[in-house]
């Protein structure tokens, strides 16, 4: 049995401009021990995704509709009265956010930080709480906790506080951590090192991890399998290696070859033209046809279903049945190299992130956007028209 299985959940936000389809039907499940990567651009979902499994969603203006199901150990977690739920999050899911400085409060030593949440939930004293806030944050990698432990959250890098979040997140022993974009705001080298912790803590512990991240780089780092979600919706799933030997969406190839590289010229970076439309105006049928180098009329009219393209490995794109479209768009336009970086090379993103470890670069600056999209659809009058419904 998974331990967490997410079933066509979908959470719907009321806003000015009508109904946000945040979440619109997505499924996905994580095993015991498993590291599973939830990767996507800036809106398309994957915050909302983990709030909804704490059941965390601000009601109103947010909502998970009916026939949304999250099973956690085979419970029902949507059914779960409130009290309940409250002990799931403190003893069987943890979650980590983005920035530290929300979370932690700034008034006091992160120890007492730690300390609280060990006596709240653990029922630990208050001499033993601090023992075991020491001894979590000598396991987390900080350097003498004896004295960091009395250490204001201001007082810590930007790297400490993420570490001391992950020790506030493992005090309570959960079988999953959700960790919404940890090292976004750190830069590579630590990025790196906080991967590296994630994935050692799950080795040694053997909690399962949902990492969410908008950087494909960082799921070749850490995870063993990944779900691509675009538009509210999951359009690819299947393990790390698969995806990235043989990725069959085109986002999916877009956010590969976005994964920032050294020693490229950032124009090279941006190659998936247009952003993420609002979740109030999906476009019609295939969410992703306006931005598609590949689309033609059946992505306008025909919302493609997760197709099976190869064992565990599934892909929401009409080239599936129709790879003559595939071949035909290649050919036009040169075909995706499907060895991103150079042919026999180790991950592109792995020997990116070494390097840049190496030698303490910075990272690259962000891509420009794009000049002008691929509009293989401009032709067609519904395709504007159904952007802007
Ligand atoms: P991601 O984490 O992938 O960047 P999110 O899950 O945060 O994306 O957001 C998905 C969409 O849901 C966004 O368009 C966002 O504006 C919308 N959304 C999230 N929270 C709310 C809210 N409280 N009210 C209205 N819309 C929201
Ligand atoms: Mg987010």
């Amino acid at each position: 049995m998974p331990l967490l299985e997410v079933t066509e959940l979908r959470t719907y936000f009321e806003t000015e401009e009508g109904v946000a389809r945040a979440v619109d039907g997505v499924s996905f499940a994580v095993e015991p021990g498993e590291i599973l990567g939830i990767v996507g651009e800036s809106g398309s979902g994957k915050s909302v995704t983990s709030l909804s499994i704490l059941r965390l969603i601000p009601e109103p203006p947010g909502r998970i509709l009916p026939g949304s199901s999250i099973r956690f150990r085979g419970e029902e977690l949507l059914a779960l009265p409130e009290e309940r739920m409250r002990r799931v999050r403190g003893n069987d899911i943890a979650m980590i956010f983005q920035e530290p400085m929300t979370s932690l409060n700034p008034v006091y030593p992160v120890g007492d930080q730690i300390a609280e949440a060990l006596r709240v939930h653990r029922g630990l004293g208050k001499r033993e709480a601090r023992g075991r806030a020491i001894e979590l944050l000598r396991r987390v990698g900080i350097a003498d906790p004896e004295e960091r432990v009395d250490a204001y959250p201001h007082q810590l890098s930007g790297g400490m506080r993420q570490r001391v979040m992950i020790a506030m997140a493992l005090s309570c022993e959960p079988d999953l951590l959700i960790a919404d974009e940890p090292t976004t705001a750190l830069d590579v080298t630590i990025q790196a090192q906080i991967l590296e912790l994630i994935r050692e803590l799950r080795d040694r512990t053997g909690m399962a991890v949902i990492l969410i991240t908008h950087d494909l780089g960082v799921v070749a780092e850490v995870c063993d399998r990944v779900v691509v979600m675009y538009a509210g919706e999951v359009v690819e799933e299947g393990e790390v290696a698969t995806i990235f030997r043989d990725p069959r969406h085109p986002y999916t190839r877009g956010l590969l070859q976005a994964i920032p590289r050294l020693g490229r010229r950032v124009e090279r970076l941006a190659v998936i033209p247009g952003t993420v439309p609002s979740p109030t105006a999906w476009p019609a049928a295939c969410r992703f046809h306006p931005r598609c180098a590949y689309g033609w009329d059946l992505c306008v009219n025909a919302a493609p279903p997760l197709f099976e393209a190869g064992p565990g490995h599934t892909s929401r794109c009409w080239l599936e049945e129709h790879p003559e479209r595939r071949r035909e768009v290649d050919s036009e336009r040169g075909a995706f190299p499907t060895t991103v970086g150079a042919a026999g090379e180790m991950a592109p993103a792995e020997a990116y992130h070494r390097r840049a470890a190496a030698e303490g670069a910075a990272p690259p600056p962000e891509p420009a956007p794009p000049k002008a999209a691929p509009r293989p659809l401009a032709n067609d009058p519904a395709t504007e028209e159904d952007v802007e419904r």
